[in-house]
């Protein structure tokens, strides 16, 4: 078959091998910390709603790649999540089978216009000018499973300019990697080469021209973004 277009393709590098990773889709699951859930203001942290946004793939940005803040937005924040690599198709997962699917993880922020998205909430109207931004999904290279093994716990880190300003562990996810894979597929089939960032926990904070930031998460290749 032959295209009478070229789309860009979006690529991640892999840890340890020379070929990259194809991105296909990028979702993001919200609220999934309880303390985050708290400075974000929601009274009820017992009944947490499934909730999930997309991302195009052109959002991606590299590891010591910059990032420029957006024009329209007045405080752009940064979110430091968990993201897994999928790396095989399947629907209507159960989550006794849901980890066969992740090729690997890496660390990401979800940069937000929270002014845009605080505004939204109030009228109602979808998240989409305040997170589905170009631009606005840094992601560390993909360590592959058969490096990191599967995560369940770990030290999750952002540092601004060398302050912390989130740190955690893997263990408070209210919904934990399995169960995120398992509710994705019953809505959607997951296919090779989709993202999945998987909620940050509490300490989210506006960004200034000239930041560096520096986020982790045990076990996995770090990422560095400067702001600008
Ligand atoms: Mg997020």
């Amino acid at each position: 078959m032959s295209f009478i277009n070229t789309p860009p393709q979006i690529s991640i590098p892999i840890k340890g091998k020379s070929a990259t990773f194809l991105v296909h889709q990028i979702y993001c699951v919200g609220r999934n910390y309880r303390k985050h859930m708290v400075e974000m203001g929601y009274k009820d942290t017992k009944q947490v709603p499934f909730v999930l946004f997309l991302k195009p793939s052109d959002a991606v940005v590299l590891n010591n790649q910059e990032v420029f803040i957006p024009k329209f937005t007045e405080n752009f924040q940064h979110e430091v999540e968990l993201v897994i690599a999928i790396g095989k198709e399947g629907e209507n997962i159960s989550e006794k089978h849901a980890l066969d699917f992740v090729y690997g993880y890496s660390v990401g922020i979800d940069l937000t216009c929270r002014d845009l998205q605080t505004d939204a909430k109030k009228k109602g109207r979808p998240w989409t000018l305040a997170k589905s931004l170009q631009y606005s999904a840094p992601i560390s290279d993909i360590t592959p499973v058969e490096k990191c093994g599967y995560l369940h716990e770990g030290k999750i880190q952002l540092s601004v300019n060398d302050n912390i300003r989130q740190k955690s562990n893997l263990k408070h996810m209210i919904r934990p990697v399995q169960k995120i894979i398992s509710d994705i597929s019953q809505f959607y089939t997951l296919y090779p080469g989709d993202i999945i960032f998987t909620g940050t926990p509490a300490g989210v904070g506006k960004l200034e021209k000239g930041d560096c930031i520096y986020a982790e998460i045990d076990g996995l290749e770090p990422i560095t973004i400067t702001i600008n």
